[in-house]
């Protein structure tokens, strides 16, 4: 039985002051017994927010990663730097960040490798256009990230990996997926999980759908047999995100 993860991305949202806040009026609400919880904030809010989460079972969670372990990349933050102060989950591959900052799936690939030999929980996202929907190509488009992603990354590693499904229509549109086009492509992506590394990883592998999920669409969504839970952006900067969590 694969226990429930609802993460939420805040995106570049919230100063380290208003972090403190959101959490402190989330954190009493929020049942963390029936699934993984995790906060996933704009780098300079890790260490407030972690101390924040402190007398919880909040997990802390960044945004994205390099895939160097250091060097001269400016602007960046590498997977050591995030783990040292307490991160356990990295969002990587968000379609913001294939769309605006040019990540392709053999980064996303060298970033989930890193994020593993760190021992960090990559989240990663993979997800089709409206284009690609419209055309009837989403399953090949999903399944060619999934594959390219999780390239030369290992059974034992696969396992620990969490894939989060988001259509790019359905995020921050607030159009969110019937519980059946989300489930049909979640079961699709542990298809491929079993082709590739077969039913043992497949049965564990957690996947989240995402886009607009509110504490109104959570539950039939997260119902559903191949949901895990969902990767949560917009409802996860206020209140509703209880909602969401305690479907
Ligand atoms: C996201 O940022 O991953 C996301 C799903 O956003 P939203 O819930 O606002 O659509």
């Amino acid at each position: 039985m694969r226990k429930k993860i609802i993460a939420g991305n805040w995106k570049m949202n919230k100063n380290h002051n208003e972090a403190v806040e959101l959490i402190n009026s989330l954190k009493s609400g929020i049942d963390t017994d029936k699934s993984d919880v995790v906060v996933c904030v704009p780098y300079v809010d890790l260490l407030s927010v972690k101390e924040a989460i402190k007398d919880t079972n909040i997990s802390l969670g960044a945004q994205n990663m390099h895939f160097e372990d250091a060097g001269a990349y400016t602007g960046e933050i590498s997977a050591p730097m995030l783990k040292e102060i307490g991160v356990k989950y990295v969002v990587l591959g968000h379609s913001e960040r294939r769309a605006y900052f040019g990540e392709t799936d053999e980064t996303v690939n060298k970033k989930v490798i890193k994020a593993l030999q760190s021992d960090l929980i990559p989240i990663l996202c993979v997800g089709e256009s409206l284009e690609e929907r419209e055309l009837n190509i989403t399953m090949e488009v999903v399944r060619i990230q999934v594959k390219k992603a999780l390239a030369n990354v290992s059974k034992e590693d696969a396992k620990k990996v969490v894939i989060a499904y988001e259509p790019i229509w359905a995020i921050g549109t607030g159009k969110v997926a019937t519980k059946e086009q989300a489930e049909e492509v979640c079961k699709e992506i542990r298809t491929v999980i079993e082709e590739c590394y077969g039913k043992e990883v497949a049965d564990v592998l957690r996947i989240q759908y995402g886009g607009s999920v509110t504490g109104d669409s959570a539950n039939e969504l997260f119902n559903m047999p191949n949901i895990d839970g969902g990767l949560v952006g917009g409802a996860s900067l206020k209140d509703d995100f209880i909602k969401v969590v305690n479907y």
